[in-house]
């Protein structure tokens, strides 16, 4: 059975398609810049690359061309199209609708764009991705995997804000969390490096990427995540600010005369450790600011970084009295391990023990901590594109 998964962005799409009787990657690729100047299509086929460049000014010309790429007699994987069981399609907000993935109905598509309200950036390429596939491959099945559904399990007290009940009934304003995919994959391949069966585990896993969020996992659910009602809340980010006393931001407002608008970018795209840094919103180019040009605010943005997530596992650790695991995943996750060791030091009496050898180790599963620590540190690379092949396999077979 092939299974081919998207994600669309509003100006990108990638895919990835997988025979799942192996769970292999057969072929994988981006389109970019859809609906602008200059839009191309990268295709990979193992090592070897293929590019379309083509007036793409809509998802459904990139759907196409993706067809087209897989198709190709040379470049492709397949012969036709009928070789594909269904397409998985990534959405970031089902808000309080859906606790799992499903396949997409008529019903499922009116939920999905009721949650525009919730996600006015993200859920309307989702749509379109979806609504291309069904015009374009109108006999697959089609289904959805949201980044929220891994955190409906939260329990009310954890999801509610301080604000009153009737704000929570009428407009739904509640914490949903994110990145439910990738935290759901790392505290499963936690479960199996511990060879322990994941619903008897307490495990705080770490998703440290541009967007950065920890979570809580209880007998392999969800029971608290740092990022809230939007990704903004929790860990400060490359460019989010992360948790506020929210009087800042009427203060700044008052102060800069910022709208609504300006206030909402400011917040999402200037502040975090490029705010803080005034250098950069990569990482890896704060850590060089900071070693080799002794860079003081890029070692001031790392600290109050490697600060917040410590806060986060300390506070989770108190949700779950204690933790068999740390788990650290995504970009910065995966591959810092000075970030790591940062974050990491201190938490003795949670007994956590990093192996500073063990440590080095980078984009591959790892249990990074002594032999002798009582909560392990793992360092697991995500595959949220594996996660959504895997429900859509298990939805469609
Ligand atoms: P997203 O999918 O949210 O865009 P990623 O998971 O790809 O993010 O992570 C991107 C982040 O990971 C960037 O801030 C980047 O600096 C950081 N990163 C990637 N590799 C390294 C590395 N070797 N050292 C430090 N940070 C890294």
């Amino acid at each position: 059975m092939k299974i081919l998964v998207i994600n669309c962005g509003s100006s990108s799409l990638k895919y990835q398609l997988f025979s799942m009787a192996n769970e292999q990657v057969l072929a994988k690729g981006l389109v970019e810049r859809i609906g602008l100047k200059g839009s191309v299509l990268t295709h990979q086929r193992g090592a070897e690359k293929y590019i379309i460049e083509d007036e793409i000014p809509d998802h459904e010309k990139a759907i196409a061309l993706v067809i087209k790429a897989i198709t190709d007699p040379n470049h492709g994987v397949l012969k036709s199209t009928d070789e594909i069981a269904a397409v998985g399609h990534r959405v970031v907000h089902g808000g309080e609708d859906f606790s799992g993935s499903v396949l997409i109905t008529d019903e499922v598509k009116e939920s999905l764009i009721r949650n525009i309200e919730l996600a006015p950036l993200h859920n309307p390429p989702n749509i379109m991705g979806i609504e291309a596939c069904q015009k374009i491959m109108p006999s697959l099945p089609q289904v959805g995997v949201f980044d929220t559904a891994f955190h409906q399990s939260m329990p009310a007290y954890a999801y509610v804000y301080g604000i009153p009940y009737d704000y929570y009934k009428k407009y739904k304003i509640r914490k949903y969390g994110f990145h439910g995919t990738s935290h759901k994959y790392v505290a499963e391949r936690a479960a199996v490096m511990l060879k322990r069966p994941l619903n008897d585990l307490k495990i705080i896993t770490c998703h440290l990427g541009n967007g950065a969020s920890i979570t809580a996992v209880k007998n392999g659910v969800s029971v608290d995540t740092s990022m809230g009602f939007t990704p903004l809340e929790g860990v400060m980010m490359g460019t989010r600010s992360g948790d506020l006393d929210p009087a800042i931001v009427f203060y700044l407002m008052e102060k800069e005369k910022w709208d609504f608008q300006q206030t909402n970018s400011f917040l999402n795209k200037q502040c975090g450790v490029l705010g803080l840094s005034g250098v950069s919103s990569d990482f890896r180019d704060i850590e060089n600011a900071a070693i080799e040009d002794k860079n003081d605010r890029a070692q001031l943005a790392l600290d109050r970084f490697a600060y917040a997530v410590k806060k986060y596992i300390g506070s989770y650790a108190a949700v779950l009295n204690g933790a068999d695991a740390i788990v650290f995943t995504a970009g910065l996750g995966e591959n810092s391990s000075s970030m790591r060791m940062k974050i990491c030091s201190g938490l003795d009496f949670m007994g956590v023990k990093i192996d500073p050898d063990k440590n080095f180790t980078r984009g591959v599963e790892a249990d990074v901590s002594t032999i002798d620590a009582k909560t392990k540190v793992f360092v697991i690379p995500t595959n949220e594109e594996l996660m959504i092949a895997r429900d859509t396999y298990d939805i469609c077979k």
